[in-house]
């Protein structure tokens, strides 16, 4: 995947949790958390742009 901003590759995948905020988690931390969102979430590392959001499970909406 490639970020449309500024033609990086340098993209990083997680999801979306919190009750009260929306907070970003990284895939690499997600054993911390149970308490998620089904959404993924990526994220440009260069230019800090949201390059795509998806749902994981759009059967279940
Ligand atoms: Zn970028």
């Amino acid at each position: 995947m490639e970020c449309p901003f500024c033609k990086s590759d340098n993209i990083i995948s997680g999801y979306l949790m919190g009750a009260y905020k929306i907070r970003f988690i990284s895939n690499k931390d997600r054993h911390f958390t149970k308490d998620t969102y089904p959404v993924d979430i990526y994220v440009c590392k260069e230019c800090g742009s949201v390059v795509r959001i998806k749902v994981k499970n759009p059967e279940k909406l």
